[in-house]
């Protein structure tokens, strides 16, 4: 069970100051941290204003969409989809367009995709005078130049307040300060999708993330299966590229973490197919557990026993009550 911890921190402003200065909070420490707290708040303002525009952008550059499109949905998706009104309610969910489909895919775009010179969208705008932005919104387009789509699991929460995620790839633990997420999200879960740096909180040493634009939420038990799919297309880029790491792997394909979400139930748990999944993926790349572990630079795996997995544990640490077959997640 998590707690949220609820030792209250309020102290008054004739209060001592925290610091052990012995002056008064609102003689010492106060006056920075209100100025702080400030510049928190118009980051998350210019957040709002800023990840609408970027999508806006990227249907700007309409010739590029078709093609990339493709690459993102494999033909699951006709690119007219695009037109259709997001989260259209059908009978049969697993027949609609994916929750917040066109969101997903124009976020992946912009940040994702490099245009024929090299660069992506956000990348570019950084430089497009026509894009105007205030302080706020051009010191956040700038540190989210780097950023990409990556699959995260939920390590811990805090109802109401946050989530802290863990790259499932590269083992970071990221503090993501979004109230909405941290009341949907329940430990275990996968959540595929682009944590932007925003803000930094006053006496933090790490910048709070949000999850920009929509991402796909998984259940608990597709962590390992993810990470093993991933795993083999690091494997298949490493056979040309031999030092190729996760980065570059994500730099050059990340659309394959939406492949992996795509091929996944909606409606209930299938561990069949999720199994499928990795081994359809080994197929198609034409590599066998022996190469894999190679290319990765482990031992071989033994010929009779099971490949080694991550724990997938079959229940949720019972946070939440989110309906577990509710595999797609909006914002
Ligand atoms: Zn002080």
């Amino acid at each position: 069970m998590v707690k949220s911890d609820k030792k209250s921190t309020k102290r008054g402003r004739n209060d001592p100051c925290h610091c052990g200065s012995g002056k008064k909070y609102k003689d010492c420490h106060l006056p920075t941290e209100q100025v702080a707290r400030t510049e928190q708040l118009r980051l998350r303002q210019a957040q709002d204003s800023l990840l609408p525009r970027i999508i806006e952008a990227a249907q700007g550059v309409a010739e590029l969409l078709p093609a990339a499109f493709e690459r993102f949905w494999q033909g699951k998706y006709a690119f007219e989809r695009m037109q259709e009104p997001a989260n259209a309610q059908g009978t049969d969910r697993s027949l609609t367009w994916e929750d917040r489909g066109a969101e997903r895919f124009l976020t992946w775009f912009a940040f994702d995709v490099r245009q024929p010179d090299g660069h992506t969208l956000v990348e570019h705008l950084v430089t497009t005078e026509a894009f105007t932005t205030d302080p706020y919104e051009r010191s956040l387009l700038t540190a989210w130049q780097p950023v990409r789509l990556r699959p995260y699991l939920v390590e811990a929460l805090k109802k109401g307040q946050g989530v802290t995620l863990r790259d499932l790839l590269s083992s970071e633990l990221r503090q993501v300060a979004d109230y909405g997420a941290s009341k949907r999200l329940a430990l275990g879960e996968v959540v595929v999708g682009h944590l932007v740096p925003a803000d930094t909180a006053p006496g933090a040493e790490a910048p709070t993330y949000y999850l920009a634009g929509a991402a796909a939420q998984l259940t608990d038990d597709t962590a390992a299966k993810l990470l093993e799919y991933a795993e083999l297309h690091l494997a298949d880029m490493r056979r040309r590229m031999p030092a190729a790491t996760w980065a570059d792997l994500i730099d050059e394909r990340s659309e394959l973490l939406n492949h992996f979400v795509t091929a996944l139930p909606t409606e209930a748990r299938d561990p069949g197919l999720i199994e499928r999944i990795v081994n359809e993926g080994r197929i198609a790349l034409q590599l066998t557990a022996e190469s894999v572990a190679a290319l990765l630079g482990r031992p071989a795996p033994e010929p009779t026993a099971a490949n080694p997995e991550l724990p997938a544990p079959d229940q949720p640490t019972a946070v939440g009550e989110e309906d577990p077959s509710d595999a797609r997640l909006a914002d």
